[in-house]
């Protein structure tokens, strides 16, 4: 729980170039829109009184405006645009071998029950001439995983952001997560891991290429 929790605000700290959305390392500063947080705290508030409970007890007295800013942390993807910060660091370079960034934090939520899913990024691709700032990759995975998502059209997003802004030779993503809505609704779905993967190019074409993807990637996967 903890270390869940201490992720999250390192991936709000990686958004805060240029997103509007700030936190030093001691302090959040929180920019919702106060008349969104309002109105959905007040849903939540109705829904608290359809589930049985009193919204005016101590403990939840909060507890609407709380959901409605934690709601709006984790769809904070949708008001940052993917393709927008690949192209803010583009540059020339003659390297035509595989470019690999594995291990990146995905905190997703499911839209069919928006229940969390949690996993890990693995992505490739190898350049034409044209890289991008690695941290810049870890943000378009955070980017889309912080809208309502399913995971086979996360890992399509990703592979067709890369493809189209940096016209690679190929591009290789591979996701594995874990999903809440599977997992609390039957014992024997517990420790099930779910794995998509989206290839283009020399990925596709080229089985040596995906394979060496395959092997490097190898000892993450379950
Ligand atoms: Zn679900």
């Amino acid at each position: 729980m903890t270390k869940t929790t201490l992720n999250i605000t390192d991936n709000m700290e990686k958004l805060n170039d240029g997103s509007g959305r700030l936190s030093d390392n001691y302090n959040k500063i929180e920019q919702w829109n106060p008349e969104i947080i309002s109105e959905i705290a007040g849903y939540y508030s109705r829904i608290l009184k359809l589930l049985g409970e009193d919204p005016d007890r101590e403990g939840l007295l909060k507890t609407p405006e709380r959901v409605a800013k934690a709601l709006a942390f984790l769809t904070r993807g949708y008001e940052a645009d993917p393709d927008e910060i690949l192209r803010s660091a583009l540059f020339r370079e003659d390297y035509r071998h595989m470019v690999l960034v594995k291990d990146i934090d995905i905190y997703s939520m499911c839209e069919h029950h928006m229940l969390p899913f949690i996993g890990k990024a693995h992505v490739a691709y190898i350049p034409d001439g044209t890289i991008t700032g690695l941290s810049k990759i870890a943000r378009v995975v955070e980017t889309y995983a912080a809208r309502l998502q399913v995971q086979e059209r996360l890992v399509t997003q990703i592979r067709n952001c890369l493809q189209e802004n940096l016209k690679p030779l190929g591009v290789a993503v591979v996701i594995e997560a874990q999903h809440m809505c599977m997992q609390i609704r039957g014992v024997q779905k517990q420790n099930s891991v779910t794995t998509t993967s989206a290839f283009t190019g020399c990925f596709l074409s080229n089985l040596n290429t995906r394979e060496e993807f395959m092997h490097l990637i190898a000892n993450r996967l379950h």
